[in-house]
């Protein structure tokens, strides 16, 4: 497929001189170090971070099976989704991007930031990408596509022959959240990244790998889109604290299992509570870590929660989750916290 970044980059980002740090000049560290300007002395975070994360990057190549250089960090994916709307969408209704709604509204809300034009379609009553619209709605200007998989808020994941005819037929880029891919059973779009050089995929160490504090954001893509999210970003936009404590988190995969496992069994116990009772209409089975339910009652369940100190998420998005509540999966003793509560509500209402 013949696609290159440089044919749908912004003006000003196909021509920009990227800021050089001092530390891009010079990579070794065992030098006299007197090019930064940082303070001498130790206090332990007197250095400037490494601006390209490379010890993270290996490691994070290593468990996701990607090249180093086909990896962009960011602070959180929220800085990514940024980072691409500015490199490729021109301002003030020339570009557009896409969205499925209901869906996370970070990407509206970026575009909206950087006054880029939002065109939002409706998932279909199953809660997939329409496909079909999807043809009516992109143009030639549209520069991104996002397609949430496992999807934020219902749970519901995007087969990858969908991925694939969007990227095949698309003249823009096709962002692939994957912010819960490990907590589902679905093949990650990674393994389509050699095939499909117009398609970028998203992941975070915020949910399963349980570093949302850190603010740890990755985007996959080909070295060349790479290279120019790369000149875009803020030189030293990972903190030293931050690679380090990542790092020695990532070296320790049997936690993360044990933790993620958790989590998992969790779901399933709480799917079942959930579907037992009458006040909701609906209980969405999840690919992520939480569970989308629907009432009629949704203001009442979510005040009565909050009156008892439990705090959900309210997704009340008619048509499509009308009465939503997005309910994150807790610890076994949160989860249990809950279900006798919403099991209490239940009971008076029936
Ligand atoms: C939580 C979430 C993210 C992660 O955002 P970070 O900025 O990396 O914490 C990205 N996309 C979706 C759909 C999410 O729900």
């Amino acid at each position: 497929m013949k696609f290159s970044i440089k044919d749908i980059l912004r003006p000003n980002i196909a021509s920009l001189a990227p800021y050089s740090c001092a530390r891009d000049e010079y990579d070794g560290d065992d030098a006299t170090f007197l090019d930064a300007n940082e303070n001498p002395y130790d206090t332990g975070y007197n250095r400037y971070p490494d601006p390209m994360q490379r010890e993270l990057k290996k490691r994070i190549s290593a468990i996701k099976a990607v090249g180093e250089d086909m990896i962009l960090l960011g602070n959180g994916s929220d800085e990514i989704i940024d980072i691409l709307i500015r490199s490729v969408c021109r301002p003030s209704g020339v570009d557009n991007v896409v969205t499925f709604i209901p869906g996370y509204s970070m990407y509206d809300v970026s575009a909206h930031i950087n006054d880029v034009e939002v065109r939002s379609i409706s998932l279909t009553p199953s809660f997939m990408p329409d496909i079909e619209r999807y043809w009516q709605v992109a143009d030639g200007n549209t520069r991104l596509t996002f397609i949430c998989t496992p999807h934020n808020p219902i749970g519901t994941a995007v087969p990858l022959e969908d991925i694939e005819l969007l990227c095949s037929k698309s003249k823009g880029l096709i962002v692939v959240d994957e912010a819960y891919i490990d907590f589902s059973s679905i093949p990650s779009a990674v393994t389509l990244l050699d095939k499909y050089p117009n398609l970028v995929i998203l992941q975070t160490l915020s949910k399963s790998w349980g570093m949302a504090g850190l603010r740890l954001g990755m985007c996959f893509a080909s070295r060349e889109i790479i290279a120019v999210l790369n000149k875009v970003k803020a030189p030293y936009n990972i903190s030293s604290e931050t690679q380090k404590i990542a790092l020695s988190l990532l070296n320790d995969v049997k936690a993360y299992e044990e933790r993620k496992n958790e989590i998992l069994r969790e779901r399933e116990r709480l799917l079942a509570e959930l579907e037992k009772m009458s006040i909701f209409t609906h209980v969405y089975a999840s690919q992520g870590n939480f569970i989308l339910v629907r009432s009629n009652h949704c203001d009442e369940i979510y005040k009565y929660l909050v009156d008892n100190k439990v705090v959900v998420r309210k997704r009340d998005i008619p048509p499509l989750i009308g009465g939503g509540i997005r309910i994150t999966v807790g610890t076994p003793q949160e989860n249990d916290l809950l279900i006798d509560l919403l099991i209490k509500y239940n009971t008076s209402v029936e």
